[in-house]
């Protein structure tokens, strides 16, 4: 856990992804990345643009993490963790840093995370079987702090309605963050809609923030390409 509040983290995380402009080598990389882990963890399932994004994003927050608050990678599982086990193992500046850990402890962090929050990781979905999750959650001194990756493609938008929806089920971490990857020349679209998913949010009185970085174009990673 961190020794940091959920406010002073999110304010963190925020310093290190708003105005991120993310390059085509980093996603080339990352993408190259995904494309061996989802053969080996994945069956070779296709992985897609999240995915990628997310391990990008990883890669940053963890390095940053490990920075500023001397944190031995051994630590990073009980910080900051998710069930996903292709994204947690992307790296794009291996020669700068060593985030790699195993993926039984990531695991082992995981369940204990379920043990000690039960409800606020495995979120209960009406109609559903299986418990809603959030992408990635920190760990802060005072509860969860969420986030919540969405990949907008060129020429696309935010779904405003669909994504208040989705970060509701949130309403009781202390703080939940949106995060939009704009695959486009311009952010001001989707600035727009997560200012909008923000306001909406507040409204409920949900303490949420929204967060836009900028990058090239994501390919999905096909199962064709998938060499088994
Ligand atoms: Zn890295």
């Amino acid at each position: 856990m961190f020794r940091v509040t959920s406010q002073y983290l999110a304010e963190y995380l925020a310093s290190v992804l708003d105005a991120w402009i993310v390059s085509e080598t980093e996603v080339l990389a990352a993408r190259q990345t995904v494309k061996c882990l989802q053969a080996q963890y994945q069956k070779g399932r296709p992985g897609g643009q999240e995915c990628v994004f997310e391990g990008l994003l990883r890669c940053r927050v963890t390095a940053n993490i490990m920075a500023t608050f001397a944190a031995h990678k051994s630590k990073l599982p009980g910080l900051l963790n998710s069930s996903h086990t292709v994204s947690r193992h992307v790296c794009v500046s291996k020669k700068h840093h060593d985030h790699v850990i195993p993926n039984q402890d990531w695991k082992i962090a995981f369940d204990q995370s379920i043990d000690k929050h039960g409800r606020l990781v495995n979120i209960p979905a009406p109609g559903k079987q299986s418990p809603c999750r959030a992408d990635l959650y920190f760990f802060a001194s005072d509860g969860i702090v969420s986030l919540e990756l969405k990949y907008v493609g060129p020429g696309q938008l935010l779904n405003v309605p669909n994504t208040v929806a989705q970060m509701r089920r949130y309403r009781h971490h202390k703080r939940s963050v949106l995060v939009g990857y704009a695959a486009q020349p311009s952010r001001a679209g989707l600035e727009e809609n997560v200012r909008e998913v923000e306001a909406r949010l507040k409204r409920y009185g949900q303490q949420a923030r929204g967060l836009v970085v900028r990058g090239p174009e994501i390919v999905r990673v096909e199962a064709t390409e998938i060499g088994l």
